[in-house]
């Protein structure tokens, strides 16, 4: 491993120009993933800023929703009241992913920045354009099962690896922002990027910026929604296709919908055409499964991960009967 100098920031202003000045500066909080990509070597920053004792571990009601502080655990998050209580889905997805021990540790902060598992990301000895661009992409012509099939580029095929951030696009949450330029909002669904040409960026943040929280907006269709993951052993697993669904009715009728996919492209995949079917029909099995049928009608999938597309279709059809049942 690289060597790295490290400090405790005392204050986020101190952390947030700590990192700005110097571009091989980290963040580091829970640790969860930047550990392990620094021990591989995928990752080397040569001074790490702990910013684990900022005051930002709060959940806090606001005038219109909850805010959650970057810090905040995630089986903290999952297991708070009003998570529980107005936001189930989000709750859901966090217990999906990791472990206990490792839900422990990680920040909702980290979680949202943490890299894909694409194995030829963290193999050293294979081209990435994402670790080091211009260098190519092993996984196009190679062993591509876990891969995207939504919003690819011709330098990456890889997916974002959190079930916390389908929930959150789902919610239409807001990531709140500060950097040595000031405090900016970011709506989930502009926060993470396609690859494109610039697969390296998986985000809009500017290196320095950090994120300080995430604002929850109330909803109605918040409480009627279903977690669904499909992963290759029961747990501890990162999810193959997964979809959060969130419903409200009226009378039988969808009023609004909303269908997001993890496992499935390089940030949560909105499924536009699907909500577009959805709203204004009865919510019954002959919707459901034209919706998913509409969301995998689009999908390009590589040659060992064409599965996915009907597990796709089928994985937004169930998810959204269990979300319409009301069932958690
Ligand atoms: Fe790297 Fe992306 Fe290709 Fe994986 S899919 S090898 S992360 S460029």
């Amino acid at each position: 491993m690289r060597p790295f100098s490290y400090v405790r920031a005392a204050e986020q202003s101190a952390a947030i120009q700590t990192v700005s000045r110097n571009q091989e500066a980290r963040f580091i909080a829970g640790g969860t993933n930047l550990i392990d990509l620094m021990k591989g070597g995928v990752t080397q920053p040569n001074e790490l800023v702990d910013i684990n004792r900022l005051p930002l571990t709060e959940i806090t009601e606001i005038p219109n929703g909850l805010r959650i502080g970057a810090l905040a655990r995630n089986s903290d998050v999952a297991n708070h009241p009003l998570v529980r209580d107005r936001y189930p889905l989000l709750s859901q997805a966090l217990l999906a992913g990791a472990s206990p021990q490792l839900r422990n540790m990680a920040t909702v902060g980290g979680n949202m920045m943490q890299r894909t598992r694409c194995y030829y990301f963290t193999d050293t000895a294979m081209p990435c354009n994402k670790r080091e661009p211009g260098s190519g992409c092993a996984a196009i012509e190679g062993y591509n099962r876990i891969h995207a099939i939504f919003g690819t580029s011709d330098k990456c095929i890889a997916t974002h690896p959190s079930d916390m951030c389908v929930a959150l696009a789902a919610l239409e949450a807001v990531v709140r922002i500060s950097g040595t330029n000031g405090d900016r909002v970011i709506p989930i669904a502009d926060f993470h990027r396609l690859p494109g040409d610039t697969p390296e960026k998986d985000t809009v943040l500017e290196h320095g910026e950090l994120i300080v929280a995430i604002d929850l907006p109330n909803s109605p269709y918040a409480a009627r929604s279903h977690y669904l993951k499909v992963r290759d052993r029961a747990s501890y697993a990162f999810a193959i296709v997964s979809v959060a669904a969130a419903l409200d009715l009226d009378n039988g009728k969808i009023r609004e919908a909303r269908v997001v996919m993890g496992g499935v492209a390089h940030k949560p995949w909105r499924a536009v055409e699907a909500e577009k079917i959805l709203v204004g029909s009865v919510a019954n099995e002959k919707t459901f499964t034209a919706a998913a049928e509409a969301t995998v009608k689009e999908a390009k999938p590589q040659k060992y991960n064409r599965f996915k597309v009907e597990l796709a279709r089928r994985a937004i059809s169930r998810a959204l009967t269990i979300a319409a049942e009301g069932v958690e």
